[in-house]
């Protein structure tokens, strides 16, 4: 039974086997969580994303890198449906989560920790962002034994504690 854990703080300094980055489909760095992982990680990913993934990665796709200096060994990619784009496809958010899964069980990770994809730049309001992603958690077949939710503010946090403590 997988472990469904939220804490607040900053997802580059998590001690997980995998983090999931909020990418944008050409998968060569950007704002938010993106910039955030870029920058603690190192050249490292960008290189890897740059080798791996020469056609970026589709919307509600996932794939993964190294973390280079992360504590965590893998970066599992996402690219969530940009809202403020238009893009209002809730499985698409819903996608996302479920194929970050996948990677994680191709990998072997057993930790993971997941920023709340779309919710930021990319303008998912933030209710249903949690939303989508307790669902996803919540009915996860996987061999993940835990995933966490990395909140960046407290608000954001104590929402997430909120919806977890509901029952679904
Ligand atoms: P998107 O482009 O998919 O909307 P963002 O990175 O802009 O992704 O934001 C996704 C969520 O991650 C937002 O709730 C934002 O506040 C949060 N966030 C931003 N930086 C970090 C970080 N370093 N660690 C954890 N969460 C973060």
């Amino acid at each position: 039974m997988m472990q469904i854990t939220a804490v607040q703080g900053d997802i580059t300094q998590q001690h997980v086997d995998a983090v999931v980055n909020a990418a944008s489909n050409a998968m060569r760095g950007g704002g938010g969580v993106d910039g955030a992982i870029h920058g603690a990680g190192g050249p490292a990913i960008l290189e890897d994303c740059v080798a791996r993934f020469p056609d970026g990665l589709a919307t509600g796709d996932a794939g993964w890198t190294t973390a280079g200096a992360l504590p965590a060994q893998w970066v599992i990619h996402v690219v969530g449906p940009n809202r403020t784009a238009g893009q209002t496809d809730r499985g698409l958010l819903l996608s996302c989560y479920r194929r970050a899964f996948e990677v994680a069980d191709e990998l072997g990770a057993r930790t993971v920790a997941f920023p709340l994809v779309s919710a930021g730049i990319y303008g998912w309001p933030k209710d249903d962002a949690i939303a989508c992603a307790l669902e996803v958690l919540r009915s996860a077949r996987t061999s993940v034994e835990e995933a966490r939710l990395v909140a960046f503010d407290a608000a954001t946090y104590e929402r997430i504690e909120e919806l977890l403590r509901q029952v679904s």
